[in-house]
């Protein structure tokens, strides 16, 4: 068995940004289950947050994240992210990530619920391009970090109660590997394709959230996905995202007759939360009878929307679309989740060994709702302060075993529901498709009882029957599965709406409910799971 001093599993930002800065303790391999680029990173188009404008600062970023959280984000996390992923930005300057510039200085813009210009981009819409092929670049030639592509983690490997390594399904050559690291890293990203409609990738299948759970890794805040509100709406097309950052600079939301609508619905009109924006085109759909909203690009001037967002303009040319003369049909999508696997605000997960950064991670940051271009803030931030730990270990000459984990940063009070096994049932055929479909009608925009009820017997039964048939399965949509149940699980507890969590059948805040939902495997589940 192959034995490294740090294993990432993942190749986005949170990734590569890990294994670069931890290759400096020491050595260090990337699995990644396609290509390195293959990654919601490579998609992501407004930018990345960071209080690095003139009239910006700490407070005022950690003020709107937390005012976007609707009342769950943690305001120690949230200092950390602000404070830490500012430094780490700059050091993606410096690695040479081509943020856009004017006269030299690179520019912010901004973008919904942000009450400053504080987002860099590049290549106008194509920042997690460039931000992933200049990390790609400097990683590849990094001789301390192996890569191995088309290689699957599916399962970890447990020793004592301490995460040891991963078992990986080699993709290419069809072969199973066992590989042992001293620390274990997640940085799998989240799970789009659990939703019929998405903006995420195919690979976004919340494969690492799912291993961690069944090996005994605590999971948190899984009922809140953050929809967009602006994906394309084109039939038969992929659900293209047209980024927030296009009703930054005045792009106005209009229904099938052209009326101007979200105003009635939020005085904030399109730079609302995305969440509150999302809710306002799916009612005004449903209450007119119409698919989708239009999006309505030509007060900013058409020149200018194909010189700032050149990818965006592009795909609508690709689907037939003319922005001069029409607007652009956009609906909500599943885009990201706001929970995933809990960790302190050093990335330890509950599992010794395991470490969790990036969107697959829970650091408490975004709470119910996510504010636009943190997630690539939180993916820098963290990963930042898991490298400092590995240094930390080895600095203080313990040896990795002997440093305690610190489960430091604990949220007071938060509601903790142990899963079971998977359970007999009635359920349709199992397909991917059909879990898809379900998930978005049922836990989709809107949620109610009955719904998620139906979901977590669905995805319970499937579960059972997966588990038990162990030969030829699919590790992803074994994946998604259990995601499923855990989702609806979560939602169908919370008894409230709050953030990107909507029940038609409690649609209101309810102050009891301002704890987190953490979920956890049953000895009988994570026997069975292995
Ligand atoms: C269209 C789009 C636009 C976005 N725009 C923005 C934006 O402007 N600003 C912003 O802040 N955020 C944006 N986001 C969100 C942001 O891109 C992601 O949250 C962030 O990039 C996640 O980074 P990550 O490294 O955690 O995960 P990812 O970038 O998704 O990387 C996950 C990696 O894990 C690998 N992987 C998964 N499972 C396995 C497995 N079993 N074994 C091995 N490897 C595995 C994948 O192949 C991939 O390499 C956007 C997202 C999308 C989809």
């Amino acid at each position: 068995m192959k034995s490294y001093d740090i294993i990432v599993v993942g190749s986005g930002l949170a990734g590569l940004y890990c294994a670069l800065l931890a290759s400096r303790y020491g050595n260090v391999l990337v699995l990644t289950k396609a290509q390195l680029e293959d990654c919601n990173t490579y998609h992501a188009q407004g930018g990345i947050a960071a209080a690095l404008g003139p009239s910006d600062s700490t407070e005022l970023h950690v003020a709107d994240t937390l005012a976007a959280g609707a009342g769950l984000g943690d305001p120690a996390a949230i200092r950390i992210l602000v404070e830490t992923g500012r430094r780490a930005v700059r050091d993606l300057i410096e690695l040479g990530v081509p943020f856009d510039r004017e006269n030299g200085e690179v520019v912010f813009t901004t973008e919904g619920a942000h009450s400053r210009a504080r987002i860099l981009h590049a290549g106008g819409d194509a920042t997690g391009k460039n931000v992933e092929i200049s990390l790609a670049r400097v990683v590849r030639e990094n001789p301390r970090i192996s890569i191995r592509e088309h290689c699957e983690a599916r399962t970890l490997l447990v020793r004592n109660g301490r995460v040891v390594g991963v078992r990986a399904f080699d993709r290419a050559t069809g072969d199973a590997g066992e590989f042992e690291g001293a620390a274990v890293v997640m940085a799998t990203g989240g799970i789009g394709q659990l939703f019929s409609q998405t903006t995420n990738p195919d690979v976004a299948t919340g494969d690492g959230i799912a291993l961690a759970f069944r090996a005994g890794a605590d999971v948190a805040d899984l009922e809140f996905v953050q929809f967009h509100p602006t994906a394309l709406a084109v039939p038969g097309a992929p659900r293209f995202l047209i980024s927030e950052a296009v009703r930054g600079v005045g792009g106005i939301l209009r229904n099938g007759a052209g009326e101007r609508f979200v105003l009635r619905y939020d005085p904030r009109g399109e730079l609302a939360p995305r969440d509150v924006v999302a809710r306002a085109i799916f009612f005004e759909a449903q209450r007119r009878g119409e698919p989708c909203a239009y999006l309505d690009v030509t007060e900013m001037g058409v020149d200018f929307f194909r010189r700032r967002f050149p990818t965006i303009a592009h795909a609508c040319a690709r689907y037939g679309i003319d922005v001069a003369r029409e607007p652009i049909p956009v609906a909500p999508a599943a885009h990201y989740l706001m929970g995933g696997i809990r960790t302190n605000t050093w990335g330890e997960t509950t599992l010794p060994g395991l470490y969790a950064v990036g969107e697959c991670a829970c650091t408490g940051v975004h709470g119910a709702n996510r504010l636009a271009s943190n997630s690539l803030l939180e993916a820098v931030a963290f990963a930042a302060r898991i490298a400092q730990r590995q240094f930390e270990r080895v600095d203080d000459h313990c040896g990795r075993q002997g440093i305690d984990h610190v489960p430091e940063d604990d949220l007071k009070d938060d509601l903790c529901i142990e899963v079971g096994a998977g359970r007999a049932g009635s359920a349709p055929p199992l397909a991917k498709a059909t879990l898809r479909d379900l998930t978005w009608t049922l836990a989709g925009l809107t949620r109610n009882r009955e719904g998620l009820e139906k979901l977590e017997s669905i995805s319970a039964a499937w579960q059972f029957s997966m588990d038990e048939g162990e030969g030829g399965r699919d590790e992803e949509c074994r994946n998604l599965v259990l995601l499923a149940r855990l989702l609806a699980t979560a939602a169908l507890r919370r008894e409230e709406s709050r953030g990107a969590h909507y029940r038609t059948d409690f649609p209101q805040p309810v102050p009891a409910w301002q704890r987190r939902i953490v979920l956890h495997a049953s000895d009988g589940m994570r026997k069975e799971n292995r």
